[in-house]
């Protein structure tokens, strides 16, 4: 299949002061449309950077990224804002959800810069939550959530509009194991469904075992990538 995103000697320096930060250093990598990558490093090497980069949230000091059709790097702000929304779904480890508003309207705000009419927003708001099991929840705030329920109030605000690329920053960063897995199991299953690709960023070495290409990074730059030949949890196969 056809390489989705091609990223080519990426550099981000990042200046403290006097103090120059090297966060990406040479990073190239190319990943193929329905792939599902793990972005696996200690803290500080590095996979934020080069996600949020891939998400067009952050500009690279040197290199180039494409996906698509799309050369990302020269983009100006409005143009990545707009390819965002219509093709970039983003799960934060701190959910990001808007505190005031209930799970429905969490995610189909997700939807208005889509041009869906209202009704339509919510119909769709409405099955995608009872899809990720919180059909009994549709009201509630984020406060009145779990960890749990909250994360995958996020995933469905990040599947709803069915965007081709779903980035995931420590996803379950902030879950318990038991959850951890089922958040797992809900995020990649999801992807699978939908073809779409998948980058997720961790720590977890466990949750590598989800993905069809862990991608090691230390201290800015990939230290090994290592095909996944017996995916054994999740539906990524
Ligand atoms: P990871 O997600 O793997 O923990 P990051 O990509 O967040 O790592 O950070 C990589 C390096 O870049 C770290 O040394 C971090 O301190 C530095 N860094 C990240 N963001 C910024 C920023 N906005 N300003 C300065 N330094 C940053
Ligand atoms: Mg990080």
């Amino acid at each position: 299949m056809n390489d989705l995103i091609i990223l080519k000697n990426l550099r981000k320096v990042y200046k403290m002061g006097d103090e120059k930060i090297i966060a990406l250093d040479d990073v190239s990598l190319s990943i193929k449309k329905e792939e599902f990558i793990c972005l696996l490093g200690t803290s500080g090497s590095g996979k934020s950077t080069l996600l949020n980069m891939m998400a067009g949230l952050e500009k690279p000091t040197k290199g180039e990224i494409t996906i698509g059709k799309y050369k990302i790097h020269k983009m100006n702000e409005r143009d990545i804002t707009k390819f965002r929304q219509k093709y970039v779904g983003f799960v934060f480890q701190s959910y990001n959800l808007i505190p005031t508003l209930s799970a429905l309207e969490n995610v189909s705000l997700g939807l208005t810069f889509q041009g869906v009419p209202k009704s339509e927003r919510e119909k769709l708001a409405e099955k995608i939550l009872v899809d990720v099991g919180l059909e009994k929840r549709l009201h509630h705030k984020p406060s009145e959530m779990s960890g749990g329920q909250q994360q995958r109030v996020s995933i469905a605000r990040a599947f709803v509009g069915k965007p081709d690329i779903v980035f995931a920053d420590e996803p379950t960063g902030n879950l318990d194991t038991k959850t951890t897995l089922e958040i797992m199991d809900l995020i990649t299953g999801m992807a699978y469904d939908l073809k779409q690709t998948l980058i997720i960023v961790t720590h977890d070495v466990e949750i590598s075992d989800y993905a069809h290409r862990v991608v090691s990074l230390r201290d800015g730059h990939i230290e090994k990538i290592i095909e996944n030949e017996n995916i054994i949890k999740g539906a990524a196969n």
